[in-house]
């Protein structure tokens, strides 16, 4: 039996940048996963309870560890997956810093068994904060186990940080999606607090991101190749009508490790211009196969950073093959619901000789008699009325001369200024006010839906989901959840004519939700998501009923300066203002 851990050379360590790799137990599920991996396993189960604080686990059938090597794992840059700094640059492993299991073990309690299946040798390891407190030989099957229990035990500071289970347990998910999908070939399993989420067999690439985002989004996957001597690209990028609000559909592997890197989300997305509505990302999984000399991955200790050699060659690639394969999806007759109508000559057209245009004249045309001048005498006289009603009292009232411009902005009048308000933010502001309300007098009053809406939720989604089902309740939802469909039945009045599907996905898709050290409670998130959804939008053409209702509405509110969000809703030009222009 040999023994193949080793500790670099201080001068190797030194080389490879500082920092902390353990974060929060997602980053720990991610460095158990990737060791995982690394050690050639074809199966691996993962445990999970409350939300990765008390326990994760990750099971391997992997190649297993002696009993030195597992000694040695917990040194620091103790890796058996490199021998030299050159060894960095070429890296095919997952890991090769070697200080995970050092920094996990400093932080947590530890139970590791370990066996290379030599007659089912094993042993087992039992530590607390990085010290050895139990072991023994036992037997085992081949594989390992690690236990990582209570995170940050020793380190209250960090341990208060970590965000709600909500938040944790979307950041173990999105580690698991992650490298469930870039290892299509492994089987996986996930159990969070005795519930299995899934059971993933080996399977293609294509099922494997069906099984772990469900079965409707089979129908957008479009598949991209494309081969250059620079890279080699390979995967699915979505259909842009299933573009999101969040960016939680965004999947980039460099040598089926899950990288982030904004130049290529910008690569790919400016290949959707025009596409996508306003404030939606595109959705992709896209693998890039390059070789490693070309890249640097040792950019951060999470090594989820990458440097390219030549980043304009390959954000170029990227932006074609793209364009390319939206391209040729276009084709088909489904989409294409932004084209020009007016680019579409009718084919009776095409063979009919052009007429040649003639010029008309109107003798009659006085251009000195715009109007009749009855009209006109009346038109002033209304104008006068309507001026001194409104004109009348305070000097802030605002004038019944309210109307809209850009679609956009609803422009109104008092005596002293002129007042520009955008019809997005006044009418977030407008609802925000009233979900609160809804909220803390459980004066929410719900709306019957005469058909119920179905949503399939995600299996992430559905336990996302279980967590905040009361505030759902006290909002006035009325549902019905079995397994990962959800019927809506009733609906809180101020949603009736919206989206409840994009609304709730948007919910469930964003990452900044209960956000503890932002100060922001469940209820404040959710009256704000759900105005900004919900509300009228740019370009939304208002009747003048509406933008008075609008604007009447938002000089009731108790902020109406401000958008949810801090923006300023409105803003008045005095005469000053305006002679200042002059
Ligand atoms: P790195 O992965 O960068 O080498 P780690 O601290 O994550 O550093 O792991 C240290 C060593 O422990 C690895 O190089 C590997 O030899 C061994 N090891 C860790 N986890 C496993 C596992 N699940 N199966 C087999 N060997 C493992
Ligand atoms: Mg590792």
């Amino acid at each position: 039996m040999s023994d193949i851990v080793k500790i670099l050379p201080i001068e190797v360590s030194n080389k490879i940048a500082a920092g902390e790799v353990v974060q929060r137990p997602s980053s720990v599920l991610k460095e158990l996963l990737e060791n995982s991996l690394d050690a050639n396993s074809s199966k691996i189960k993962v445990i999970i309870k409350n939300a990765g604080k008390n326990l994760i686990q990750v099971i391997d059938d992997g190649d297993g560890m002696s009993i030195k090597d597992m000694h040695s794992s917990f040194i620091k840059h103790a890796t058996s997956k490199i021998n030299s700094i050159d060894d960095v640059f070429s890296i095919s492993s997952m890991g090769f810093r070697g200080e995970a299991l050092a920094a996990i073990s400093s932080v947590s309690m530890i139970e590791m068994t370990s066996s290379k299946n030599l007659e089912n040798e094993g042993y087992f390891i039992e530590m607390v904060g990085g010290k050895i407190i139990n072991e023994k030989e036992l037997s085992l099957d081949k594989g390992t186990s690690i236990k990582v229990k209570n995170i940050f035990f020793n380190v209250p500071a960090r341990r208060n940080f970590l965000k709600s289970d909500f938040v944790e347990l979307r950041h173990i998910m999105n580690v698991f999606h992650n490298i469930a999908v870039s290892n299509h070939e492994i089987e996986f399993s996930l159990i969070n607090n005795e519930e299995e989420i899934f059971y993933l067999k080996k399977e293609s690439l294509k099922k494997r991101i069906i099984s772990v985002f469900g079965e409707k989004i089979r129908e957008h996957l479009i598949p991209i190749k494309e081969n250059t001597q620079i890279a080699n690209l390979n995967g699915f990028i979505l259909k842009p009508e299933f573009a999101k609000k969040s960016r939680s559909n965004q999947f980039i592997f460099v040598n089926n490790r899950p990288i982030k890197s904004q130049f290529i989300n910008h690569s790919i997305s400016s290949s959707f211009d025009g596409l996508l509505r306003d404030g939606y990302y595109p959705g992709y999984f896209l693998f890039i196969n390059m070789d490693p000399v070309k890249i640097d991955v040792n950019v951060h200790p999470n090594k989820t950073e990458i440097k390219f050699d030549d980043d304009q060659s390959l954000y170029s690639i990227i932006n074609s093959a793209v364009k390319h394969c939206l391209g040729i999806y276009q084709i088909s007759p489904v989409l294409d619901f932004e084209k020009d109508s007016s680019m579409d000559i009718s084919y009776n057209q095409i063979n009919t000789d052009p007429k040649i245009p003639s010029i008309e004249v109107d003798s009659e045309f006085n251009p000195f008699k715009i109007f009749n001048e009855e009209d006109f005498i009346k038109k002033d006289s209304n104008l006068e009325l309507s001026d001194s009603l409104s004109y009348a009292n305070e000097d802030n009232k605002l004038s019944s001369k309210i109307f809209q411009i850009f679609n956009k902005y609803i422009v109104s009048t008092s005596k002293s200024s002129l007042i520009i308000i955008n019809q997005n933010l006044a009418h977030q502001r407008i609802l925000y006010e009233d979900f609160l309300k809804s909220i803390f007098e459980s004066s929410s009053e719900s709306q019957k839906l005469v058909f119920p809406i179905e949503i399939t939720l995600t299996k992430s989604q559905l336990i996302l989901f279980k967590k905040i089902t009361t505030d759902f309740d006290s909002l006035g939802f009325v549902y019905d959840l079995s397994n990962t469909l959800l019927s809506i039945s009733s609906v809180p009045s101020q949603l009736i004519n919206n989206s409840i599907e994009e609304i709730i996905e948007d919910i469930l898709d964003d990452e900044n939700i209960f956000d503890k050290s932002k100060n922001l409670s469940y209820s404040d998130f959710f009256a704000k998501k759900l105005s900004k959804s919900s509300s009228i939008k740019t370009g939304q053409s208002l009747n003048s009923n509406e933008q008075e209702f609008l604007v009447n509405q938002l000089f009731s509110c108790k902020e109406p300066n401000l958008s949810p969000d801090n923006k300023q809703i409105f803003i008045t030009l005095n005469k000053n203002d305006i002679e200042n222009r002059f």
